[in-house]
């Protein structure tokens, strides 16, 4: 049983916290808004009245926060995390964040630190089932490894500092692109007479398969358990794609690469988020494309 403080209990962060709890840990939680620190103090946790006192007696420190600026600013902003952390504690940030940023926690937080940002979304969190790519020591990986496993089913260690964050924004920017141009695949199909479910049948088992495709399929019917089947209720919503897409850019430019295709994918899902879609699942890009206006 390790001693666990826990910062943002959103979407994601409740469901991984109360499978740390599911899995004998103690954990002491904090998030900025009461409802959700109660919900997970139902389910067995403790309320620490602010992050640095939910850190301060625990082993393990994970956040899991929207974006790049809160996680800077939970570990190494006034009365932060890194300061508030015994030492000798593993300090990990599980959100989806850019990679100078991550970089840069990392190499101030004083201590051993990991970026684990996950994939598998609500459902994976939920069931502990996620990915967790990871970038840091190897020390600081093993030692965290039993605490991640009681969240995710997959851990990969990609390398140093930042490197979860680099293997995760080419995931995402590679499944945006994939969905796209599989969206865009279907609507042709549409148009030309072919039926949705003849086109699954086919490029399922065939060279184009995908997870895309044939688990997150955009329309109703050939795979009964893709969001397109609930009228694109998320799973994992077109906000949160574009934002990772952009990350993705950022990343791309800072080393000195030309993607093209992701500069595309990011432009499609501006689009998509303008137009109103930034609540639905990524995948209702399809309508967008249907409309013509991919
Ligand atoms: P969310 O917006 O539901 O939750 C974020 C939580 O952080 C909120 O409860 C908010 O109140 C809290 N918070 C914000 N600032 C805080 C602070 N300073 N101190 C304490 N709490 C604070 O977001 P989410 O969907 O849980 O996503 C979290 C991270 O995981 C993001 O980086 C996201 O990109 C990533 N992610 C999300 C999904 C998904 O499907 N939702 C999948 C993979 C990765």
């Amino acid at each position: 049983m390790a001693r666990i403080g826990f910062v943002g209990l959103g979407r994601m962060g409740a469901p991984m916290a109360r499978n740390l709890l599911r899995a004998g840990h103690q954990v002491v939680v904090f998030d900025i808004v009461q409802p959700a620190v109660d919900a997970v103090v139902e389910a067995g946790a403790t309320a620490g009245f602010s992050a640095a006192a939910a850190a301060a007696e625990a082993d393990f420190v994970i956040t899991m926060l929207p974006a790049g600026e809160h996680v800077r600013d939970a570990w190494l902003g006034q009365g932060g995390l890194a300061k508030a952390a015994r030492q000798g504690a593993l300090l990990m940030d599980c959100s989806t964040i850019d990679v100078a940023t991550a970089r840069d926690v990392a190499a101030k937080a004083g201590q051993p630190f990991i970026d684990a940002p996950v994939s598998g979304g609500v459902m994976g969190a939920e069931a502990g089932t996620l990915t967790f790519m990871v970038g840091g020591s190897d020390d600081a990986v093993a030692r965290a490894r039993p605490i991640l496993e009681a969240m995710g089913k997959t851990i990969v260690h990609c390398g140093e500092a930042g490197a979860g964050q680099v293997a995760k924004l080419c995931n995402n920017m590679m499944l945006a692109a994939t969905m796209a141009v599989t969206s865009e695949a279907f609507v042709m199909a549409e148009k030309l007479g072919l039926s949705a479910q003849a086109l699954y049948d086919v490029c399922s088992k065939s060279t184009a398969q995908s997870w895309a495709l044939n688990t997150y399929c955009p329309v109703p019917g050939p795979a009964p358990g893709s969001p397109a089947n609930r009228d694109y209720a998320p799973g994992f919503t077109a906000a949160l794609m574009r934002k990772d897409l952009g990350l993705a850019q950022q990343a791309a430019k800072d080393a000195g690469v030309e993607t093209p295709v992701g500069a595309l994918a990011l432009a499609l899902f501006d689009r998509f988020v303008d137009g109103g879609g930034g609540g639905k699942d990524f995948s209702g890009i399809i309508a967008m494309i249907r409309e013509g206006k991919g």
